[in-house]
């Protein structure tokens, strides 16, 4: 499709909650140059206000829509190095790739890195803005360059991950605007360093528990890939029938003596510790088990019957029903346990 600016289209078709009003303006971008020329029409008709949209999956639009230029990134490629002499890897991919398409690529050609971040919804630019994360890996460790168009000095860059601040959930393009109060950066391409010759991780239980029972003992990265499949879709709703943007809220990490409390109330509570002493801890465990939360639904809006953690949109939800919605769970938790949650999923307004 040629680029061109359409006026007033609905978001709602773009996004997995099946929720939102009208772009002001709308474009999809196939190159570099027609990203270019899309941030000199927003600086020129929005007084610079965009916004990037990738999958739409982990996206809340306001009915009121978006007033600016939503610009859909599909920018797309997956061009692999050969292996040196370690069996190292080198993977470059367009931004507006399917994330999952590019898993399944490095899987069928037998790469280790990407396999336990299998079935993730979302495009590949997407996935370092939040730091994905699944069953033991984090999309930043695996990054081995960041191609971005800087919309402070209308430059490309090229970050390293040690520039990018990645942590649980969180990086710094989320976090660094322009000085018009938008995005900085935009991901047009990134490299991963993959590998021909690594190993698997399966240190999460629901893997290992998985292999046990099939009785596979020296799991490949095509079975990996095949139990995080198995794993996610048993847990987690079909986005294609159901409005959802999977996971709406961040895994808490408390103190260590806030979890040792918790625990001397509600002694079941899982833990994991992390690397600098504090505790991460299942929040589905805590919407469901103490709050009570899991599979109620208001109105258009509910929690997942089997993850809590996930709110769906049961067909006819407005985006004030589910921002009420989560704005109780959080509620909740925080008179429950004293934790304040914050949500995963971006709101658009
Ligand atoms: P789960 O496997 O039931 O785990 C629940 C929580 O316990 C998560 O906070 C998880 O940490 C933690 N956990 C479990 N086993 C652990 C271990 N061995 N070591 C350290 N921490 C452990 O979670 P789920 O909701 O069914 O989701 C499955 C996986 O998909 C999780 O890893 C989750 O984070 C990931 N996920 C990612 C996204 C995203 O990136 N947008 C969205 C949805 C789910 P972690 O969160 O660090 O894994």
């Amino acid at each position: 499709m040629p680029f061109t600016i359409r006026e007033n289209v609905p978001l709602r078709d773009f996004t997995t909650f099946r929720i939102g009003g009208p772009a002001a303006f709308f474009c999809e971008v196939t190159t570099e140059d027609e990203l270019g020329e899309a941030m000199s029409f927003a600086r020129e008709t929005c007084d610079g206000r965009f916004f990037i949209l990738g999958g739409g999956s982990n996206v809340l639009v306001n009915d009121r829509g978006f007033s600016g230029l939503v610009i859909r990134m599909h920018i797309l490629g997956i061009h692999f190095s050969d292996a040196d002499a370690a069996g190292r890897v080198l993977c470059t991919v367009g931004a507006g790739e399917s994330w999952d398409t590019f898993v399944a690529t490095c899987v069928g050609r037998g790469l280790y890195g990407v396999e336990n971040l299998s079935w993730i919804p979302g495009t590949v630019g997407a996935a370092p803005v939040q730091n994905i994360g699944a069953y033991g890996v984090e999309v930043g460790s695996i990054i081995g360059i960041i191609r971005a168009y800087d919309t402070e000095t209308d430059t490309f860059v090229s970050l390293a991950p040690e520039q990018c601040n990645f942590s649980y959930r969180d990086s710094l393009f989320k976090k660094i605007k322009n000085s018009k109060g938008q995005a900085r950066y935009v991901i047009t391409q990134v490299v991963f360093n993959l590998s021909a010759n690594g190993s698997i991780n399966n240190s999460y239980k629901d893997v290992r528990d998985y292999f046990t029972k099939k009785g596979v003992a020296f799991p490949t990265v095509a079975d990996m890939r095949e139990a995080v499949i198995s794993i996610r879709t048993q847990k987690l709703p079909d986005i294609s029938k159901v409005g959802t943007a999977g996971s709406f809220f961040k895994n808490p990490i408390i103190s260590a003596e806030a979890y040792a409390a918790l625990r001397a109330k509600y002694p079941d509570l899982p833990g994991f510790p992390e690397k600098d002493g504090r505790v991460k801890v299942p929040l589905a465990w805590i919407i469901d088990k103490i709050c009570g939360y899991r599979g109620i639904s208001k109105g258009g809006v509910g929690t997942f019957q089997n993850q809590a953690l996930v709110i769906v949109n049961n067909g006819s939800a407005s985006f004030a029903e589910v921002a009420t919605f989560a704005a109780e769970i959080v509620l909740k938790v925080k008179e429950k346990t004293g934790i304040v949650v914050e949500p995963e999923v971006q709101y658009v307004d």
